[in-house]
């Protein structure tokens, strides 16, 4: 992993003329024709990835993305309507235990004129995001799907709101919610304890991921990248769930430390590692919605755009209201903040014309 982190160059032409092992580029060719490899084959390209290894990876990448959504990104709008939380994830800005943290909650009106407002601007698919936060009864959180499908029906909306009873998914679905979020944050049992506190189950995570999945949901899951105590083997091991679980969307970005938890003085994951992976995971199951990240954003200016260069094909812009946005703070230094919907979307959609790719106005379903 080390030869990849320390890469500084952006990757170009010179890097494919670079030689690379042949035992890698086997192993890219195998991903490529095949979409699977062994948790050996997995490993091993992480481990010895270096620039030349990324590039190729991503000239695949692109090669299938380009075949299955041409040059077309889609944007969702992030509604983070709360900030209250009851876990203690241990690398997360909002878990219970950070005092610090400014907790607020948007009213159900006010959760409605973000979407509004996020329709005006062209806006298909709005994400309601929360920390689990058990104020939201059934009721509540069905209310608004509903309110927000009769006002805007061409639109989807997915959900992010935690683990809940498999009963709560189906009525959230019944009310018409057409997608879930959902990290699996990582795919070994070890690796989830030593992220989560013993109260959260891996068992538990895995349950929902496959209640939502059967209850007919768009699932998406992800992990962080550079999560504290994750390696090239547990990495290995979360490409092996993604082959078999098929996700209709993927979310990965780097992990960044928050000051106010026990990971405050761990190192953040890496833009590198991040791009290898959304190209791997893009080859794994090319019709994958895959989120170039706030996160991917937030370590390097050029992230989102490295990401999309790497086999990403989602933006996620912020729509919620800019006096609440700095206290949704998983992680330290978070973009965008101080900034207004529209300037958001205004802002993605010149950055994807500038690497020649455009931000579209559509609910950016998975494709077949
Ligand atoms: N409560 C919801 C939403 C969680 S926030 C849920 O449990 O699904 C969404 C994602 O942000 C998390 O799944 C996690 O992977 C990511 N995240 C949290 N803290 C982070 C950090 N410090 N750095 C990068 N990503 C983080």
């Amino acid at each position: 992993m080390h030869s990849l982190a320390q890469a500084a160059s952006p990757y170009g032409r010179g890097f494919l003329e670079k030689r690379m092992d042949e035992h890698s580029r086997t192993l890219i060719n195998r991903l490529a024709s095949e979409h699977a490899l062994d948790l050996d084959g997995y490993e091993y390209l992480i481990a010895h990835a270096d620039a030349a290894v990324a590039a190729e990876l991503a000239v695949h990448a692109v090669a299938v993305r380009q075949e299955v959504y041409g040059t077309d990104v889609f944007a969702r709008g992030l509604i983070e309507f709360s900030s209250y939380c009851k876990n203690d994830c241990y690398y997360c800005g909002l878990r219970a235990g950070n005092r610090e943290c400014e907790r607020y909650r948007l009213t159900p009106e006010q959760i409605q004129e973000c979407a509004d407002t996020g329709y005006e601007l062209g806006f298909r698919t709005f994400v309601l995001q929360s920390g689990e936060d058990p104020y939201w009864s059934d009721d509540a959180l069905c209310s608004i799907v509903r309110t927000l499908k009769d006002r805007h029906p061409d639109c989807a909306v997915t959900l992010s709101v935690g683990e809940r009873s498999r009963e709560s998914y189906a009525a959230l679905h019944d009310a018409g919610a057409d997608r879930y979020l959902l990290r699996h944050e990582t795919a070994d049992p070890d690796h989830y304890a030593r992220l989560h506190p013993p109260r959260m189950s891996f068992e538990r995570r895995m349950q929902c991921l496959e209640w939502l999945r059967e209850l007919g949901f768009a699932v998406g899951v992800g992990f962080m990248v550079g999560s504290p105590g994750q390696t090239s083997a547990t990495l290995a091991v979360d490409l092996k769930f993604v082959e078999r679980f098929k996700p209709e969307m993927c979310g990965i970005g780097p992990f960044i430390p928050h000051h106010a938890t026990p990971f405050a003085a761990e190192p953040a994951g890496t833009l590198e590692l991040t791009c290898l992976l959304l190209s791997i995971i893009r080859l794994i199951h090319p019709p994958v919605l895959l989120p170039a990240t706030t996160a991917l954003g937030t370590i390097d200016p050029q992230g989102r755009e490295r990401g999309i260069l790497a086999g990403a094909n989602v933006v996620m812009p912020n729509l919620s209201p800019g006096d609440v946005r700095a206290k949704y703070l998983l992680y330290d230094n978070k973009i965008c903040t101080g900034e207004e919907a529209a300037e958001c979307r205004g802002c993605l959609g010149a950055r994807m014309l500038g690497i020649g790719y455009q931000l579209v106005v559509d609910r950016g379903d998975p494709a077949e």
